[in-house]
């Protein structure tokens, strides 16, 4: 089974997740999003002292503060960053952001290293999570289904009372509508979720209490 810790990083509150095995000890970092050297080692903290060896880091979409650390933690581990194709117009555009916003990226804001398509299944240690197709609040949205334990992260697609604004580029609020009803609230009532922004919910709980789907 897996295990996660959750970290709050950048000027946007972002949640970077690491999911791990604890038999393996293999891990997946979620969306690295520490922008400066205290994030950093926070995050990186957490890592080694728990003895993890990263295999791979995910961006559920290319949205400036989910992929604002990726150099840092291709620096460190050396693993790739994988990513749906469709995110490449907003990995382009987060370099302008980054120096709009003030938090420049070290070193290179580079396309992700592998491509993940919809129904894709990643192993972790003896788990697994598997890419779901949620576009809608950016182009190339993915979120992440973990079966075995009940979870699924949904990056800035699903928040708790709340879905992800849609009037950046390439938003579109049907497209987000769909990939919710017809991809997320297909899991499991009891799906737990962890979302990009903001604190976790359930498929239950949203269905019944969110306002915006
Ligand atoms: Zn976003
Ligand atoms: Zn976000």
């Amino acid at each position: 089974m897996l295990k996660l810790e959750s970290l709050v990083f950048n000027p946007f509150a972002e949640n970077t997740y690491v999911v791990y095995d604890n038999d393996t000890q293999e891990c997946v970092i979620i969306d690295p999003g520490c922008d400066t050297v205290g994030a950093e080692n926070q995050l990186f903290g957490f890592i080694d002292s728990h003895r993890l060896k990263p295999i791979l880091a995910i961006n559920t979409h290319g949205h400036l503060d989910h992929i604002i650390g990726n150099p840092a933690v291709k620096q460190k581990y050396g693993i790739p960053v994988a990513a749906h194709p469709n995110v490449k117009a907003d990995f382009q555009r987060s370099k302008q952001q980054s120096l709009l916003f003030g938090i420049p990226f070290k070193g290179e804001c580079e396309l992700p290293d592998r491509w993940l398509s919809d129904g894709e299944v990643i192993k972790v240690g003896n788990s697994t999570l598997e890419v779901i197709s949620t576009p809608g609040h950016a182009e190339g949205s993915i979120s992440l289904y973990a079966q075995m334990e009940g979870w699924v992260f949904t990056g800035d697609a699903l928040f708790c009372r709340s879905i992800g604004r849609t009037d950046f580029a390439g938003g579109n609020y049907e497209t987000l509508r769909t990939s919710i009803k017809e991809r997320l609230f297909r899991l499991p009532d009891d799906t737990e979720v962890f979302s990009g922004h903001g604190e976790t919910t359930t498929i239950f709980d949203e269905q019944r209490y969110n306002m915006f789907i």
